[in-house]
C-alpha cells in the first residue's frame, strides 16, 4: 500500500495553493510569446563581464570565508556597507547592528510572518498588494484583509476607519504591509503627505508598519520621496530592501532593519529556517559595493527601464481603447491597467495567450478577490520592439473582447490554468 502523504498534510500545507501566476508562467516558453507577465528584470542589466572578475577575485582573495559557513545575522563587511548606504541614499540611519541578511526579501516577509503571526491574526496590506507577501502571510495563517487603495495609495481615511472598526470587533492588526514605492502590482508610490498621514494613524493605534522597498532605487522621473522609515521616530517600522531588481535576483540576497526586540527573535528564526544567507553570494555584492561597480549599474539600468516604460506607454496610448484607464509610473517595473467594467482580465488572458502576448491578471493581487477588470503589465523585461508588438497584439485582442457581444458565451474557452 502506497502512504497517502496527503493525509499528513499541516493544516498551513492545506492554504498552499499554486497561484494563477505560477501556474501561467509555464505557458511563456513557447517561442513566439511576448511576455509582459513575470516580474523579471531584463537579463541585459546583469552586470554579467563584471561580475565574472569580481568572482574570481571573491574565490581567489576570499575564498576561505566566502565559501564557508558564516553567521545567521550576514557578513559583517556587507551589514556595515548597506547600514552606511542606508544613510546616504534613503536617510534612514542605521548601524551594522540594525541589519540583517536574508535570502531574498520573500525570506525576510516570511521570517516576519513567522514571529508576529499566530493563525487567525489579521494583518493589513493594500489592495490590491504583492501576491508573494500574501502567500507568505496566508502560509501562517494570517487573515489578510485589504484597505481601500485609489491613485495614490493605500487611503489614510479607510485605514482609520478599518483600525476602528477592528477595535471596536476586540482586534488589533498584527502589522500593515506596504510597499509604498513603485508598488508591486500597481506602480504606485504614495506620496509624502499620505505618507506622514499613515504613519500618525499607525502611531495612534501603535501599529507596526512593514515597508518592503525592492524598487525605490528604480526612479526614472519625479522627486524622490523619503521611505517611511525615513520618518520613524518610534521604531514602528520594519525596513525590507533588496538587491534582487538593483543587481541581480540570482544572488537571493537582501536585508532587513527591524526594533532591536524583534531583530533577535528574528534572527532565531532565520537560524531554524537556513542557518544562514548563501555565503558566497553575500560576498560578491558586497565586493560589487566596494568596487563602486552598484550605483553606476543601477544608474545604467534606470536608462534602460526608463526607455522601456516610455515605449511601453507610447505604445498604449497609440494602441489602446479610450475606455481603458493606465498610470504613469515614475519608476519600477509595472503599469497597472483597468477594463471597462464589463470586461474580465482572465477571459482576455485568454485570447491574449492564443495570440502569443501575456500579462498579469489583477485579480489574485486583491485581499478580497476584486479587481475582474484589472491587468498588470511588466516594461522590464521584454525587447524593445516586443514591446510595441505585444501592445499592438494585445490592443487587438482587447478591441475584439469589446465588440463581443457579453451575452454570447458560444465562443472557444481556452482553460489556462
Ligand atoms: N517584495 C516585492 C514587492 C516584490 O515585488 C518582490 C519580487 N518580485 C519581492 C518582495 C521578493 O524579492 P526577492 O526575494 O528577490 O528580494
Amino acid at each position: 500500500m502506497h502512504l497517502d502523504t496527503r493525509r499528513l498534510f499541516s493544516a498551513a500545507a492545506h492554504q498552499l495553493r499554486a497561484s494563477e501566476i505560477r501556474e501561467l508562467l509555464k505557458l511563456l516558453n513557447r517561442p513566439q510569446m511576448i511576455s509582459f507577465a513575470g516580474g523579471l528584470p531584463n537579463p541585459a542589466a546583469f552586470p554579467a563581464e563584471e561580475l565574472g572578475d569580481l568572482v574570481k577575485k571573491v574565490v581567489k582573495e576570499h575564498g576561505a570565508e566566502a565559501l564557508q559557513y558564516g553567521p545567521t545575522e550576514g557578513y559583517v563587511r556587507l551589514r556595515n556597507a548597506i547600514a552606511r548606504g542606508m544613510g546616504e541614499h534613503l536617510s534612514i540611519a542605521a548601524g551594522v547592528d540594525d541589519v540583517l541578511i536574508t535570502t531574498g526579501s520573500q525570506q525576510a516577509l516570511s521570517l516576519l510572518s513567522t514571529v508576529l503571526v499566530d493563525p487567525g491574526d489579521v494583518v493589513l496590506t493594500a489592495s490590491p498588494t504583492y501576491l508573494g507577501a500574501m502567500l507568505t502571510f496566508n502560509s501562517t495563517l494570517a487573515r489578510v484583509e485589504g484597505v481601500h487603495t485609489d491613485e495614490h495609495g493605500i487611503e489614510p481615511d479607510a485605514l482609520e476607519a478599518k483600525l476602528q472598526e477592528l477595535e471596536k470587533g476586540g482586534k488589533k492588526p498584527k502589522f500593515l504591509y506596504l510597499v509604498p514605492t513603485f508598488d508591486n502590482p500597481t506602480g504606485i508610490t504614495i506620496p509624502l503627505v499620505r505618507r506622514r498621514r499613515i504613519y500618525e494613524i499607525a502611531s495612534r493605534f501603535d501599529l507596526l508598519i512593514i515597508e518592503d522597498d525592492p524598487y525605490g532605487l528604480l526612479r526614472y522621473e519625479g522627486v524622490a520621496v523619503p521611505p517611511i522609515k525615513a520618518l520613524d521616530t518610534e521604531d514602528r517600522v520594519v525596513y525590507v530592501g533588496s538587491f534582487s531588481k538593483i543587481l541581480a535576483p540570482g544572488f537571493r540576497v537582501a536585508w532587513m532593519t527591524a526594533p532591536p526586540a524583534l531583530m533577535s527573535k528574528l534572527v532565531l528564526a532565520k537560524q531554524a529556517q537556513d542557518l544562514c544567507t548563501n555565503t558566497f553570494g553575500q560576498f560578491a555584492v558586497f565586493e560589487a559595493m566596494r568596487e563602486n561597480l552598484l550605483f553606476p549599474h543601477i544608474e545604467k539600468i534606470k536608462q534602460l527601464y526608463h526607455r522601456k516604460r516610455d515605449l511601453m506607454l507610447e505604445a498604449v496610448s497609440r494602441e489602446f481603447p479610450k475606455e481603458l484607464r493606465w498610470n504613469r509610473p515614475e519608476g519600477g517595473l509595472f503599469l497597472w491597467v483597468q477594463l471597462p467594467e464589463k470586461m474580465n482580465a482572465l477571459d482576455l488572458l485568454n485570447k491574449a495567450i492564443e495570440r502569443n502576448v501575456a500579462f498579469v491578471i489583477g485579480r489574485p493581487f486583491f485581499p478580497d478577490n476584486r479587481g475582474h477588470n484589472t491587468l498588470r503589465m511588466n516594461f522590464s523585461y521584454a525587447g524593445d520592439s516586443d514591446i510595441s508588438l505585444g501592445v499592438q497584439r494585445l490592443a487587438e485582442v482587447i478591441r475584439s473582447e469589446m465588440s463581443r457581444d457579453p451575452d454570447d458565451d458560444s465562443h472557444d474557452h481556452v482553460d489556462v490554468f
